[in-house]
């Protein structure tokens, strides 16, 4: 037997995804809840099921920020699937839980929703929104970064079997990931306190336990300006940019044993002002972007960028953490440090070797594995210190790419991935 509450419009079956006005942004249009013992959908553990649902997703361009109509369209399919609780949050999450009948831990499987641009949309041989289906992968934005995981772990956890289940499973379609890692699964953790989380991030269905963080620094020299007839009368910033950068490349960056080397990238620079008429220019400023390791700390990696300003004699060179400023689609305003730590958990701890255990029981031979680029996993295991491990179909090097796809065996192993780690933490009391 199932309760519907608040719920305008029952999902119906195969129809994904028909969008509709979102009346609320806080929760009540998608609340449902479920009397005990409901019996999960068969078509959980249908693949096909999964290839439509993964298609719907990427058909639905949810470039940064406008992540809406994905959000609703999870909400439905977690609702068709008798998830016990569905709701939006205040900052755009579509959520999902699925409750065992037994008392235990609470474990929340994230993917985000928003995607990167598509840039230079006419070098992509297959359509970004179209879902085209070709040997044998799904092509589209988001289809490796992250829709298909989302999907996975939707369908996973839509198939659970309560009766054998000691716990609760939480599923987070989060925003903005692309902007500002965590800030969006801040919210989820704060209102549904899990115990362990994992991360669906590509991960070529192996296990991470560890994620290098991210950080942008802005560096601004300062000089004189002059008319540029007469170049000698001013003190050129750019110059002054152009040793600042010298120095810069010569920091040696750190390392760590298991997840590699911190890296360090200029990624923007412009002169002030611009574009200047026959000045020259009185400043310079530039963003450096820094992956980070576990341990760093941001005052430390700040004085090592004033003592390579001080090398390169560059006075009055300022350096600061550079900070994001960002609105979801429901209006939530982030304005933050662009600080997002590095993370990891131990090989023996619990998470890591249940982990194992789940994926090998499914039939996977994963490795260990850290990720390179930044995740939420930023926020769970880096600032909130919930123990993290991460798990997903695709690799890394499909992320971000022109004709990004993902392979649909990787799909629907993913799928038994996720639902045999949960039943492996999860196990229930039942024979
Ligand atoms: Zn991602």
């Amino acid at each position: 037997m199932v309760r519907w509450a608040r719920v305008t419009k029952q999902p119906a079956g195969r129809e994904f995804c028909q969008p509709r006005e979102l009346r609320s942004t806080l929760l009540l249009d998608w609340l449902i809840d479920t009397q005990e013992n409901a019996v999960p959908s068969e078509t959980t553990n249908n693949d096909q099921s999964l290839i439509d649902l993964t298609c719907a997703l990427v058909r639905m361009e949810s470039i940064l920020g406008n992540e809406r109509a994905v959000a609703e369209c999870v909400c439905q399919e977690m609702g068709r699937l008798l998830f016990d609780h569905v709701e939006i949050d205040k900052v755009g999450n579509a959520v999902g839980i699925v409750r065992g009948l037994h008392g235990g831990p609470r474990i929340l499987l994230d993917a985000h929703m928003d995607t990167v641009d598509v840039v230079p949309v006419n070098a992509w041989v297959h359509q970004p929104f179209a879902a085209e289906i070709d040997n044998g992968c799904i092509w589209g934005r988001g289809s490796s970064d992250m829709k298909g995981a989302l999907a996975a772990m939707i369908h996973a956890a839509g198939g659970l079997d309560r009766a054998n289940l000691a716990g609760t499973v939480i599923v987070s379609a989060s925003v903005g990931e692309e902007s500002i890692e965590g800030a969006a699964l801040r919210t989820v953790m704060d209102r549904h306190t899990p115990d362990f989380v994992v991360i669906g991030e590509a991960s070529n269905l192996n296990l991470v336990r560890a994620g290098r963080g991210r950080a942008e620094f802005t560096i601004e020299t300062v000089g004189e300006p002059a008319h540029a007839s007469d170049p000698g009368a001013g003190i050129n910033a750019v110059h002054r940019m152009a040793a600042v950068i010298g120095e810069m490349e010569k920091i040696p960056m750190p390392e760590h044993q298991f997840i590699g080397r911190g890296t360090m990238c200029l990624t923007d620079i412009i002169s002030i002002p611009y574009p200047a008429h026959s000045v020259v220019p009185s400043g310079c400023r530039t963003t450096y972007e820094r992956r980070l390791l576990p341990g760093e700390e941001h005052d430390a990696i700040k004085a090592e960028l004033v003592e390579a300003c001080a090398r390169a004699k560059a006075p009055d060179t300022m350096v600061e953490l550079a900070m994001t400023d960002y609105r979801t689609y429901t209006g939530t305003h982030w304005v933050e440090p662009k600080w997002f730590p590095s993370w990891k958990l131990d090989e023996d701890h619990l998470l890591v070797q249940e982990g194992l255990r789940g994926l090998r029981s499914a039939g996977l031979e994963p490795g260990l594995a850290s990720y390179q680029f930044c995740t939420n996993g930023a926020y769970s295991a880096g600032t909130a210190g919930v123990p993290t491990i991460g798990f997903g179909p695709s690799t890394e090097q499909h992320a971000h790419v022109v004709d990004e796809f993902i392979e649909i065996d990787q799909l629907s192993l993913a799928r038994r991935g996720y639902e045999s780690i949960v039943t492996t933490l999860l196990r229930g009391t039942a024979p």
